[in-house]
C-alpha cells in the first residue's frame, strides 16, 4: 500500500521466509563444519531429506542432487541409454531440458506442443518410432496426457522420465507427478515451490536406476552404504560406473527440510491464485487460460494464458508494454529476444526443426508470475491490470 492508500503493484519475485527451524539446524552445521553428506556416518541432513522426500511422494527411492538439470542428466545415464539416442522432448520446456540430453550424450528431438501447452499427441506418435527414451517436461506444471503418452510408451517398451521441476504438489488421477515414468526429477532453484536457490531431487522405484544414479551423482568408494536400497544393485555397480560430482550438500538440505510441511498449502494456496486470477481473465475476450485436463489437479505459482484476436507482434508487444504500465510484468515466451523457453533460441542444437504449433503457440502465450504468498487485492490489481492494458491496446 503507498502512503496515499493506493494499491501497488505487488512484487513477484521475492520468495517466501524460509521457515525459523532451518536457522537453528544451519547454526548447528556451520559450528561443527559438517557440510559434506557423506562425512557422518548416519542422518546427515541430505540422506534425511531423501528420506523424507521419499516417503512424501510414495516413492521407494530419492537421491537429492545440485539441481533438477543434474537431476535429468543421471536420470538419462541412469537409464544407459547408447551414444546419440534419440529422446523425445516437449519443444515448449526450459533451455536446461534439451541441453540435459545433449550432456548425456543423447540427441533431443523436440516434438510439438499445442496451444494448451501440451505435447502434440499425433507428432509424439509420429516421432515415437525412431525414438529410445521419452523426457516428458511438464513446463510451467502444464501435464501433457499421461496416459496417452504411457499408454504409447510401454507399449513399445520405450523409458519415460518426467521433468517435475516445476510440479511439485500436481496430481494426475490422485497420483504423484514425478512418479508416473521410471524417473522422476524436481526442482528447488528459488522460482519453484520449494526454494533452496539451487539443488534438485529425483524418485525411482527401480532400484538398479537408484543405484547407478546414486553412484554417479558422487557416491565414490562404499558411500553408496549412506543410501536406503539394495545392497545388491549397488555392488553391481561398484567402480563401473563415472563419478560426476552433483551431490546435494547439508546446508542446502537444512534449508529444504523445513519446507516439506508447507508444500499442502503452498499447493492449495497457489490453485487458489491461478483459478482466481484465470475466472477473471476468462471473462474477458481478450484472453484465454486453458483448461487442465481432466485428470490433472495443479500445483501452480504462475499463470499462463493466450492472447485472443491480437493480430500482430506489434499488438501483443504494446500489450505487453500497457501491463508493465501498470506495474505488472508479461513475458509473451516467442516475443522476448533470447527467451531460453523459445526453441528457436536453443542454437547449441544447430539448426531449429520446423515446429509450427509451438511457434505459433509461444508468439501468443502470456506468462505472469503469481508467488503464493500474494493476497486476493494483489491478485485482482494484477487482473484488471492485465484487463486494461488489453482494452487499452483492443479498445
Ligand atoms: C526450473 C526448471 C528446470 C531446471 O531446474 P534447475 O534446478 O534450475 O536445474 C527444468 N525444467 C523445468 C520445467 C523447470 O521449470
Amino acid at each position: 500500500m503507498a502512503a496515499d492508500g493506493t494499491l501497488q503493484a505487488p512484487n513477484v519475485y521475492d520468495a517466501e521466509p524460509i521457515p525459523e527451524a532451518a536457522r537453528a539446524e544451519i547454526e548447528r552445521l556451520l559450528t561443527s563444519g559438517d557440510l559434506f553428506r557423506y562425512t557422518a556416518p548416519e542422518g546427515a541432513p541430505v540422506a534425511l531429506l531423501e528420506e523424507e522426500f521419499a516417503t512424501l511422494l510414495g516413492s521407494r527411492y530419492a537421491l537429492a542432487v545440485s539441481s533438477c538439470s543434474a537431476a535429468l542428466f543421471l536420470s538419462l545415464k541412469a537409464l544407459d541409454l547408447p551414444r546419440n539416442a534419440r529422446v523425445l522432448i516437449p519443444a515448449f520446456t526450459f533451455a536446461a531440458v534439451p541441453s540435459a540430453v545433449v550432456h548425456a550424450d543423447c540427441i533431443p528431438v523436440l516434438v510439438e506442443v499445442g496451444e494448451n501447452y501440451r505435447v502434440d499427441m499425433a507428432d509424439f506418435e509420429a516421432k515415437l518410432a525412431d525414438a529410445q527414451a521419452v523426457l516428458i517436461s511438464h513446463m510451467r506444471g502444464h501435464t501433457s496426457d499421461m496416459d496417452a503418452i504411457m499408454a504409447l510408451c510401454d507399449a513399445r517398451g520405450i523409458p519415460v522420465l518426467e521433468d517435475a521441476a516445476h510440479s511439485l504438489g500436481t496430481e494426475w488421477h490422485g497420483r504423484k507427478i514425478g512418479t508416473i515414468g521410471k524417473i522422476g526429477c524436481f526442482s528447488f532453484q528459488s522460482y519453484k515451490m520449494i526454494n533452496a536457490g539451487e539443488g534438485g531431487i529425483l524418485v525411482t522405484d527401480d532400484p538398479e536406476l537408484a543405484a547407478r544414479a546414486v553412484i554417479m551423482s558422487g557416491a565414490y568408494e562404499h558411500n553408496w552404504k549412506k543410501h536406503h536400497g539394495l545392497q545388491n544393485s549397488y555392488m553391481l555397480w561398484q567402480n563401473r560406473l563415472p563419478l560426476y560430482n552433483m551431490r546435494m550438500q547439508n546446508l542446502s538440505a537444512a534449508v529444504i527440510r523445513p519446507q516439506l510441511p508447507e508444500l499442502a498449502r503452498r499447493v492449495a494456496q497457489g490453485r487458489f491464485n491461478h483459478d482466481h486470477v484465470a475466472d477473471q481473465l476468462n471473462a474477458s475476450p481478450y484472453f484465454e487460460v486453458p483448461a487442465a485436463l481432466a485428470p490433472e489437479q495443479r500445483a501452480p505459482d504462475s499463470i499462463q494464458f493466450n492472447l485472443l484476436g491480437f493480430e500482430s507482434d506489434a499488438q501483443a508487444k504494446a500489450f505487453q508494454s500497457a501491463a508493465k504500465a501498470r506495474g505488472v510484468s508479461v513475458q509473451i515466451f516467442g516475443l522476448s529476444e533470447d527467451n531460453a523457453r523459445a526453441f528457436w533460441n536453443w542454437q547449441f542444437l544447430g539448426d531449429a526443426p520446423e515446429l509450427p504449433k509451438t511457434r505459433a503457440m509461444l508468439m501468443r502465450a502470456c506468462d505472469v508470475r503469481l508467488p503464493t504468498r500474494l493476497t486476493e487485492s494483489e491478485l485482482d490489481f494484477i487482473a484488471n491490470a492485465l484487463i486494461a492494458a488489453a482494452e487499452e491496446v483492443r479498445g
